[in-house]
């Protein structure tokens, strides 16, 4: 699997990296998420899935 967080959607809800915190890092400054790596780990899918219905602004993919 395969992440991306669009960041023109993302608003810094932080949801994300609560859920999924080895995944998705979060800029110092604005709060953004992007994926520590794209490419997500075995062990980590389901909790990118959940990230993925959690994010309000629907800005994680994956593929
Ligand atoms: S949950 Fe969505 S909007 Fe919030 S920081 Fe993560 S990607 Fe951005």
């Amino acid at each position: 699997m395969k992440v991306n967080v669009d960041a023109g959607r993302c608003q810094g809800h932080t949801l994300c990296a609560m859920i999924a915190p080895d995944v998705f890092e979060l800029d110092d400054v604005d709060g953004h998420a992007t994926p520590v790596d794209p490419n997500v780990p075995a062990d980590q899918e389901r909790k990118v899935a959940e990230a993925v219905r959690s994010c309000p602004e629907r800005a994680i993919s994956t593929s």
